[in-house]
């Protein structure tokens, strides 16, 4: 089944519209997926607010085999229509400085998109074009 919930595609502004966003995907990989939780570890909002899924120390449910090795990161809305905006870009490169600050991942980690290991379309063409451009991504 597709773990990205129609609720997931749904593009958000504010904090209270994020929030909601947020929790509907809850419900979906809960309640449809069966998982105790949301399967990414985090989520990036149109507002520029990261939110938390498993967060650090769980273990995400997004990529099948890859899921002990990585960090899912999920941004909220549809990007092969959507546009990603400058704030969700920072949100994202400050997740991932983080994560290297903490010790979550190593300093030479590789960035992938989802469609790279699982077939899917996802993530959509304005992020999969966004994230190519960055350093720690591999093709
Ligand atoms: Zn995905």
């Amino acid at each position: 089944m597709n773990h990205h919930p129609p609720q997931c595609r749904q593009p958000c502004e504010t904090r209270a519209q994020c929030n909601a966003v947020v929790q509907s995907v809850q419900i979906f990989h809960n309640e449809s997926m069966g998982w105790p939780d949301i399967g990414y570890n985090f989520l990036i909002g149109g507002d520029g607010n990261v939110y938390e899924g498993r967060g650090w120390n769980n273990m995400g449910a997004h990529a099948a085999e890859w899921n002990p090795y990585s960090i899912g990161i999920s941004f909220l809305g549809n990007y092969n229509w959507d546009t990603l905006e400058p704030n969700m870009i920072s949100a994202a490169q400050q997740l991932l400085n983080d994560a290297v600050n903490r010790g979550q991942l190593s300093s030479g980690y590789i960035l992938y998109g989802h469609r790279q290991v699982s077939a899917t379309e996802c993530p959509g063409t304005h992020i999969w074009n966004e994230i190519r451009g960055w350093s720690h991504w591999s093709g």
